[in-house]
């Protein structure tokens, strides 16, 4: 397989920024822009999206450590490698809820912008694609010791993403250097039945780990150039998390609005201009600790939560989350059309 550790090519990241640096010393002429208020068009299939779905589940849940999960990172990266996006595995070790440590993997995929277009801050799309080992909301205990298909859970924002690097290349231009990430151990947070000691900030590993590792290296490289602040890579990010229910509404989150609002307008305006009001509602969503909040908090890279989130339900999620039967029953190609459209749209702009 062609993509590696990340941690096996370190001096080859520094090349990459180094060439940026000085592609960066070089930049004087800003981009042409498009005339103000022509939506480029973009275009995404939604059978593709729900077939790179399918594509995942069909290995069974993506639980860390099992042969189905190593089979679900070689699927992910080679697909993204063949749409040409050069991908790397961030791995680590993170503490978990029980204070064993966990072995985390995090599937790195970037994508180009057009050369005129290479110094241009980049985008950050995220979202997780490990399954919950446990089926801790299901009403029959001795269901809840199983772990969840993660269909919507996982697989539908990963699936959403992997057709926009599929989009990639055959967009018209490609503005901004788009960085895909996809977390591992976002769903091994302390179970329901846990009785031992509690820990905090038990979800979301990967995301944990990427945001240590991307804040201690934009620190270094501040202290290098003898900055008093970091040079962020990033403009914004987009977290997609259970993106896939037919009857999906994402609100407006907590955690989004106040560290992200300017992103959160801008999504959602393009949203409904796009007609998908419905989809992306101006209600507001409590915090969700989702890979979003340490992106914000550890990372400072300002990061959007699009997350269906149901309120007024006994857990504020959809009706299937975290049981058995979070299952391709409910992934709908409509629903991640138009979250995938929505995305194209804005890293197009
Ligand atoms: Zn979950």
């Amino acid at each position: 397989m062609l993509f590696k550790n990340i941690g096996a090519s370190v001096s080859r990241t520094f090349d990459i920024l180094l060439f940026c640096i000085l592609l960066l010393a070089g930049c004087g002429a800003a981009p042409k822009q498009s005339p103000a208020g022509v939506l480029p068009e973009v275009t995404f299939d939604a059978d593709s999206a729900y077939a790179f779905v399918a594509g995942q589940v069909a290995f069974g849940p993506r639980v860390p450590g099992t042969d189905a999960h190593h089979d679900c990172v070689q699927y992910i990266g080679r697909t993204l490698e063949r749409f040409g996006a050069k991908v790397e595995v961030q791995t680590g070790e993170v503490m978990r809820y029980d204070g064993e440590w966990q072995h985390v993997a995090n599937i790195c995929a970037y994508l180009p912008a057009d050369s005129a277009y290479a110094c241009e801050p980049h985008v950050l799309l995220c979202s997780h694609y490990d399954s919950r080992p446990w089926a801790d909301q299901e009403d029959d205990y001795d269901q809840r010791m199983t772990a969840i298909p993660g269909a919507n859970d996982g697989a539908s924002g990963v699936g959403v993403l992997m057709e926009i690097a599929r989009q990639w290349p055959q967009l018209r231009e490609r503005k901004r250097p788009v960085d895909i990430v996809l977390f591992d151990c976002e769903d091994m947070g302390t179970p329901a039945f846990y009785t031992g000691q509690q820990r905090n900030h038990t979800w979301c590993l990967g995301a944990q780990l990427w945001a240590r590792q991307y804040s201690q290296k934009v620190n270094a490289n501040a202290i290098q150039e003898h900055k008093a602040n970091a040079n962020q890579e990033y403009a914004f990010g987009i977290l997609l998390d259970m993106v896939g229910d037919p009857n999906a509404s994402f609100p407006r989150e907590y955690y989004s609005e106040q560290y992200a609002a300017k992103y959160v307008d801008k999504i959602w305006r393009a949203a409904e201009q796009m007609g998908f009001a419905h989809r992306f509602v101006s209600d507001k969503a409590y915090p969700i600790t989702d890979d979003h909040y340490y992106v914000n908090t550890i990372a400072k890279i300002p990061c959007v939560d699009v997350i269906h989130y149901v309120p007024g339900s006994e857990t504020g999620f959809a009706w299937w989350w975290h049981t058995h039967n979070d299952d391709m029953n409910n992934i709908n190609p409509n629903t991640l059309q138009e979250v995938g459209k929505v995305l194209m749209q804005v890293i197009s702009e």
